[in-house]
């Protein structure tokens, strides 16, 4: 699979692509990323890519020019045909809000265009003319659309077979609807009492146990119980799709939260 990301600030990609549990999915272009700067499709000696609002008001908007002979350029590299085109996505807060489908959907795809704002965003004539679809991290702003996509990037790469060292891994992960679609359980490690601020603090004597299948029902009690107070909306979408078992629907039950 292949992303092109079009930024005005490419070099902020690096370290990310450079460490991490991720890194050899980038390497071996298992998910290979091309940074592109629209910078360098700009004219004049300035190579200007933004210029102040028609209308008046604050902030400098990326001219469009600039962007779609970047991504004319983007095009031609990935050599694809009209058919195949991939899409463009701007990042952008007036997006759909991005989520365990939306980042499943892209790790099963061929890749994408992603297309990083700065200033106070891009001309709105690209965005009608070249961009299929805008995603949002979130309700809140940031200064640019990089960390936007790093974080695509990275969720889509960590679901690629092989990256995580141990490949049950992701499933367990929280929102995971091919499990459960319930919130992760609670992680611990050594040592088995720790001396912290509050006091010596236990590990949950089931996890010490030993017994697999009393240690997975209770994760999955902590799972249900965790979900249920923290995102109800999360347990009731997991009920709706079926996914949860007679058990969990007894022991929700038995605690009250159904
Ligand atoms: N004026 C815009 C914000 C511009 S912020 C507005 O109020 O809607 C500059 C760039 O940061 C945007 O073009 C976008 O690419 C990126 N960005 C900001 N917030 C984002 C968010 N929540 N999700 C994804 N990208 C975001």
């Amino acid at each position: 699979m292949r992303f092109d990301v079009i930024t005005l600030f490419p070099e902020l990609f690096a370290p990310f692509l450079q460490n991490g549990i991720n890194r050899r999915a980038f390497e071996s272009g298992q998910v290979a990323v091309h940074l592109w700067n629209p910078r360098d499709f700009a004219e004049g000696n300035y190579r200007r890519v933004d210029d102040r609002p028609f209308g008046g008001g604050p902030g400098m908007v990326m001219m469009a020019e600039p962007l779609w002979r970047c991504l004319q350029a983007v095009r031609e590299a990935r050599g694809g045909t009209e058919a195949a085109r991939a899409p463009v996505v701007l990042f952008s807060p007036i997006g759909d809000k991005l989520d365990h489908v939306g980042v499943a959907n892209w790790s099963d795809s061929q890749g994408a265009v992603l297309v990083c704002g700065r200033y106070e965003g891009i001309d709105q004539r690209f965005i009608d003319a070249c961009v299929d679809l805008q995603v949002s991290l979130g309700d809140f702003v940031l200064s640019g659309g990089e960390i936007a996509a790093m974080a695509l990037l990275d969720a889509v790469a960590r679901l690629q077979p092989g990256v995580l060292n141990d490949e049950g891994s992701h499933q367990q992960d929280s929102f995971n609807p091919a499990l459960d679609g319930l919130l992760d359980s609670p992680h611990f490690t050594r040592p088995e009492v720790w001396q912290g601020p509050t006091g010596p603090q236990s590990v949950p004597e089931v996890l010490l146990g030993g017994h697999h299948e009393r240690i997975a029902r209770h994760r999955r009690e902590q799972s249900l119980l965790l979900t249920a107070r923290q995102r109800p909306d999360v347990l009731a979408r997991s009920r709706e799709q079926g996914l949860l078992e007679p058990a969990d629907e007894a022991f929700l039950r038995s605690q009250g939260l159904l």
